[in-house]
């Protein structure tokens, strides 16, 4: 099968993604042989191949994976052949350790992230745990359903850790892949609910997109919005929005850090992390790390009922370096997709 295959850390400018031609991995006893039609690409692709994120090396990345089901392992049983299936972040987890018993198996010592710690998605066939994987509902292309995976899921999650009420305000720092997502979910399940949208200052194509996804207001990071978010979640990875989003925020409110690595380039903006402005009166910040089953399988079907309409860009496999180099530079508008098969 065809993979671009990461064997070494590098800056992505290099293009360090190298296409080979691999055998087909075969399914374990309780796995299933996806062919992949599909794969989303996402930050956490820039993180590990950059090295802020260790990926067991050589690697197959991709986590937001589409595809049907190519073979069964012997005793793989929830799937039929041809079934349309997903795989997402978590890849696997022990189930049975304190985190995993109390539905906290994001947080599992032996989690295991598809295409960081087990081959993803940026390939033409894959394998996984029938157990990690999910159906897809009717209404999505494959295209469209890849980014409900990673992007959709951990953003839905981290909507639901933000604790927002209907009737309050949510502020959304960064409005890429995730954040285009997560103000359809919040529109739909809390309508009497604000959302106001900080981007970088000139990012116009994300400001007029946010305002079309329903934004009540839109601006810049650091610009101060006509009322105090209750909650809010940041998407970027840099730091500045950190800052901006605990000091534009009401009493009590929580912000939410939707990313799983910051740059170090700006690590100085959180020396601007003022206790009496921007902590004091009960604010707090909150991680997001991984995600669950069940988010993935709460999320799939509330997409599909909403129903959330992904913006997409497409590439081939063999793009995936380029594809990735527009995301780092902010290019992408939406979710990048790469489409592998028909
Ligand atoms: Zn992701
Ligand atoms: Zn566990």
């Amino acid at each position: 099968m065809k993979a671009m295959i990461l064997k070494k850390v590098a800056p992505i400018e290099e293009e360090p993604l190298k296409l080979e031609e691999i055998p087909a991995p075969q399914p374990g006893p309780k796995q299933i042989l996806v062919k992949i039609s599909t794969c989303g690409i996402c930050h956490t692709e820039l993180d590990e191949i950059e090295g802020r994120l260790q990926p067991s090396l050589p690697i197959i990345l991709g986590h937001e994976i589409v595809g049907r089901v190519e073979s069964l392992g012997p005793k793989a049983a929830k799937f039929k052949l041809e079934d349309r299936v997903g795989i997402a972040w978590i890849n696997s987890a022990c189930g049975k350790c304190d985190f995993c018993r109390r539905g906290n198996e994001n947080l599992c010592p032996d989690f295991l992230g598809t295409g960081c710690n087990a081959n993803g998605g940026y390939s033409e066939y894959t394998v996984v745990s029938e157990d990690f994987a999910y159906p897809i509902p009717d209404g999505f292309s494959d295209s469209t359903a890849a980014p409900l995976l990673c992007a959709g899921s951990i953003g839905y999650r981290a909507l639901k850790l933000t604790g927002l009420h209907d009737g309050q305000i949510l502020g959304l720092f960064g409005f890429g892949a995730s954040a285009h997502i997560v103000i359809q979910i919040a529109k739909h399940k809390y309508p009497n609910c604000k959302v106001f949208v900080f981007t970088r200052p000139k990012q116009k194509d994300h400001q007029e997109l946010a305002t079309k996804l329903g934004a009540d207001w839109v601006g810049a990071t650091g610009e101060t919005p006509p009322e105090k978010p209750n909650c809010a979640i940041d998407f970027t990875p840099v730091w500045n929005p950190v800052v901006e989003a605990m000091k534009v925020m009401e009493k009590g409110g929580r912000l939410v850090i939707n990313a799983i690595r910051k740059e170090e380039r700006d690590k100085d903006s959180l020396l601007k992390l003022d206790y009496p402005a921007h902590l004091w009166l009960e604010k707090e910040i909150k991680s997001v790390a991984n995600i669950t089953r069940a988010d993935a399988e709460e999320f799939l079907p509330l997409a599909a009922e909403i129903p959330i309409a992904p913006q997409i860009q497409e590439f081939k496999l063999e793009e995936a370096n380029k594809a990735l180099i527009l995301l780092k530079q902010g290019k992408i508008q939406g979710a990048g997709v790469l489409k592998i098969s028909e």
